[in-house]
């Protein structure tokens, strides 16, 4: 069997680090805030290369709290690609703001610049790149057209930690950097988390209120926000995985370098494209394939999992049913159709990959 993911195989890996450090926060009983929460968000912000980082629950509160935190007006509109996880438009939406939908690249599947440039009108704000896949968005280009029509840039990273765009890593290269701690994603809590960077020391208080009832200090509080914390457990958690990410990406980078080459010569299948400028974490490995349904069935058959990311696009679903560009078909997003991801993650070993490309071929 090759697993799609395997966080028990993880888990044994590193089993004692992650015990004593939940046990220790059991035994200080410093569940809420702490020193781990503290240690975690000076740890994340520098490994990121931002200034600031300000956790969270999750990532969809990490990006909806990043859009309060600017005060647009009500209705005022947002890029976003397409296809994407539906919580990046969702958080548009939770933030009384209208998401537009963009296409997508057909080579590296990041938002097509050319395409959301079209779709600015006098009531845009914001961009909102999502780094999809684990590759990175084509950010030069984003931050010119932002610069150009004064758009915020809000940078969905829940599948991107550790991801460069030309040497820099991805969160502070735009405004604000959203990030998910779901446990499946490449760093994964052991339940949900979430975080917030940036370079911008107003907007990181700005933040900082919003998810903690609208104050810095406790029963001081300036406007009504919400709550949205990070807890000790995970935080706690998270700072022994950050130790491990770097090696745990290589892993992923291997794996894809063995996907890459197995699967270079076989017809009908494009491997994805990774551009020069990358660093593409693979959270994700994504082949683009005629029959998609019918290789998935076949892999299944021989115990291989796989997934699809993702199967509905975004303007079709029921939860945009009254959106204006509802069941726009005009973005070359196969997602639907033909593109298959395959097992990927920290547990597999470049021995796996070729055995899945073994099967592929087959
Ligand atoms: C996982 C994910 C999110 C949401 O993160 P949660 O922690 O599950 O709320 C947002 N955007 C993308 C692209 C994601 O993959």
């Amino acid at each position: 069997m090759i697993k799609f993911l395997d966080l028990q195989k993880q888990y044994q890996s590193i089993k004692p680090e992650i015990d004593q450090a939940i046990a220790d926060i059991v035994n200080k009983c410093e569940f809420v805030g702490g020193e781990a929460v503290k240690n975690f968000e000076t740890n994340f912000a520098a490994f990121q290369n931002a200034e600031h980082c300000i956790s969270v629950g999750n990532g969809t509160d990490a990006l909806e709290i990043a859009l309060a935190a600017f005060g647009f007006d009500r209705g005022s509109e947002v890029l976003v690609p397409a296809n994407t996880f539906f919580a990046s438009v969702e958080a548009i939406v939770s933030a009384g703001l209208m998401p537009i939908f963009c296409g997508c690249r057909r080579d590296d599947h990041t938002l097509d610049v050319q395409d959301a440039a079209k779709r600015i009108t006098s009531k845009t704000v914001a961009i909102m790149p999502v780094h999809l896949y684990g590759h990175p968005c084509d950010m030069n280009e984003i931050l010119s057209l932002a610069s150009t029509h004064g758009l915020k840039v809000v940078e969905d990273c829940a599948q991107a930690h550790a991801a460069e765009y030309k040497g820099r890593r991805v969160g502070s290269i735009g405004d604000i950097g959203c990030f998910s701690f779901y446990p499946g994603k490449n760093l994964g809590a052991y339940g949900d988390g979430g975080a917030i960077v940036t370079n911008n020391g107003d907007l990181a208080v700005r933040c900082r209120m919003i998810a903690n009832h609208g104050g810095v200090s406790k029963y001081d509080h300036e406007f009504c926000g919400r709550n949205s914390r990070l807890d000790g457990i995970q935080a706690s958690v998270l700072n022994v995985k950050l130790k491990h990410l770097p090696n745990w990406t290589e892993t992923r980078i291997q794996v894809a370098k063995a996907y890459d080459d197995a699967l270079a010569g076989v017809d009908g299948i494009e491997v994805p494209l990774r551009q020069n400028w990358a660093r593409h974490v693979y959270h994700l490995y994504v082949i683009r394939v005629g029959d998609r349904d019918g290789l998935k069935v076949k892999l299944a058959e021989r115990d291989i999992q796989t997934g699809i990311h993702y199967p509905i696009a975004l303007p079709s679903l029921a939860a945009f049913a009254d959106h204006p560009q509802a069941n726009a078909d005009m973005f070359a997003c196969e997602q639907d159709k033909h593109l298959l991801s395959l097992p990927m993650g920290d547990h597999l070993s470049t021995q796996d990959a070729l055995e899945v490309a073994a099967a592929i071929n087959t």
